[in-house]
């Protein structure tokens, strides 16, 4: 027998402890070749002072095995706490969130009986950077930074994903038909990868259509992969159609580690009772176990536990028409997965593991093949003009224009001035609605060159005119291709 591989636990609070020893119960049983180390994570340790859930020693375990199974954990009341799932994600560089959403009907209530499909989200990009500013008395700003990196990564992910569990499918959303610029690259990354993966289907959709497929028919779909802001939406969607947002299990990868889980909270209302139903958290170690390179024991387990449900052995939640008996207990409910390791199911779809390759990155399978994304060449970069952007309250557009018309420093020129997005000079309406945050476009004649000193005399300039100015983007080529958006809608 192969040795035990170390693994992180930490049973974290509420109904954490209860199902996370059902879990072991069942991995133990099953023969799993695991050594798990116990990290406090959750409440106490906010309350002790760690803002965000964990205690400073607790990494060194995770670096050590690069495995978390983590129970559920409740944050205290109050400000000053930080998320610890997105510290985790963060520090430890956890790109893809991998979610399933299965319907197990009917013995789970669904519309939508024939729904099997895996959301990718990107974990690290998107709105999620934490960037914001407040500008002006009536303006605040969040950045989006989507990176190629980035996208690479998880669209290759998305794909190696697909090949290593036999899907055929691999659907891409963004919303490219208005953010061009970053949407687009993630839109143009996957069509770049797609071609090398010619066994899969490839489509994209805008993601508000996709989402409303998403909603109406999730049959059609296999594998999503999405930004991580319409990834957070779409995934909490698909799960609440399966009608198990009790059974679903998450995993969240990255090139050196990887943390898995359910996707539902402590649920301290039912905590202590020993009722809660373990199987998002078992599910969530069928997963870790396909990750550290034991696909059979996760086959075994997770055929065992798809024969239970349909056995009608219930915990309370799921409790209906179909069930046995009494609503079975946690540990309950994991002994009978236990007595039926080596069934598998009758009604619903056997799972399948046994030639997948051993999870991203621990050998050879989608993170391996994820992480070595090749940089480019850095591009020839020219400087062209520079956006200014102006708090300024009661002023006109045409009053501003005229201002900063006067006040420009050749080679700049003000070339535009929009509100919210809107061009309200030249030629601007009087029904446009306008703020006090205006972003003014200076540009040099083409094929003269800008430099960063011409910025800093034009700043200068602005400035000893009293000009509020909040920031600046400079407006750059790339190879000779234009880096800004034009404006609305362009
Ligand atoms: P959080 O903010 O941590 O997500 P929440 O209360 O919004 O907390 P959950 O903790 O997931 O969400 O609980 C939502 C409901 O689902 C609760 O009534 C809870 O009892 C129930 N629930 C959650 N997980 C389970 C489980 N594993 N077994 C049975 N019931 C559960």
């Amino acid at each position: 027998m192969s040795e035990l591989v170390p693994i992180t636990v930490a049973r974290g609070d509420g109904i954490g402890p209860e199902i996370m020893d059902a879990t072991l119960r069942v991995l133990q049983a099953a023969g799993a070749r695991i050594a798990p180390e116990f990290i406090d994570i959750g409440e106490q340790q906010y309350l002790a002072g760690h803002s965000s859930g964990i205690a400073p020693e607790a990494w060194d375990s995770l670096r050590r095995t690069r495995v978390l199974l983590k129970g559920p954990i409740t944050t205290p009341q109050g400000g000053g706490y930080k998320s610890l799932n997105v510290t985790i994600r963060k520090t430890l560089g956890l790109y893809a969130n991998v979610r399933p959403c299965v319907s197990y009907a009917p013995f789970v209530r669904t519309l939508h009986p024939k729904m099997n499909l895996v959301i990718i989200r990107e974990n690290e990009e998107d709105l999620y950077a934490g960037i914001e500013h407040r500008q002006t008395d009536e303006v605040y700003q969040c950045l989006k930074l989507i990176t190629r990196p980035g996208c690479e990564r998880i669209v290759r992910y998305a794909f190696e994903y697909a090949r290593a569990h036999g899907r055929r499918k691999v659907t891409c959303m963004t919303k490219d038909n208005i953010m061009k610029m970053t949407d687009g690259l993630f839109h143009r990354v996957f069509d770049e990868i797609a071609p090398q993966y010619p066994e899969i289907e490839t489509e994209h959709l805008i993601i508000d259509i996709g989402a409303a497929r998403l909603a109406t028919r999730p049959e059609r779909f296999d594998v999503i992969v999405t930004p991580n802001l319409y990834g957070d939406i779409l995934s909490d969607i698909a799960a609440e159609l399966t009608g198990s947002v009790g059974l679903a299990p998450s995993a969240n990868i990255g090139d050196h580690v990887a943390m898995f889980e359910a996707i539902h909270g402590s649920a301290p209302d039912i905590a202590g009772k020993g009722i809660a139903n373990p199987s998002g958290l078992l599910l969530a170690a069928v997963m870790m176990l396909v990750h550290i390179g034991q696909p059979a024991v996760a086959e075994t387990i997770h055929n065992a536990w798809l024969r239970t449900i349909e056995d009608g052995v219930h915990t309370a939640e799921l409790h209906g028409t179909l069930s046995i008996g009494r609503p079975f207990g946690s540990m309950d409910f994991a002994d009978a997965v236990i007595e039926r390791l080596g069934q598998r199911p009758e009604q619903l779809a056997p799972v399948q593991y046994g030639t997948t390759p051993s999870a991203p990155g621990r050998a050879a399978g989608p993170r391996s093949a994820a992480a070595n994304v090749p940089r480019r060449a850095p591009a020839a970069k020219a400087l062209v003009g520079v956006d200014v952007f102006v708090h300024a309250a009661g002023v006109s557009a045409d009053f501003l224009a005229g201002q900063l018309v006067a006040l420009a420093v050749p080679p700049l020129g003000l070339q535009m001035i929009t509100n919210r997005g809107v061009k309200v000079w030249p030629g601007g309406f009087p029904e446009t609605f306008c703020t006090d945050h205006w972003r003014c476009r200076f540009v040099a004649a083409e094929a003269t060159p800008v430099t960063h000193a011409d910025i800093i005399a034009l700043l200068q300039a602005l400035v000893a005119r009293g000009i509020d100015v909040i920031k600046t983007e400079n407006l750059c080529t790339f190879d000779g291709e234009r880096g800004f958006a034009l404006g609305q809608g362009q």
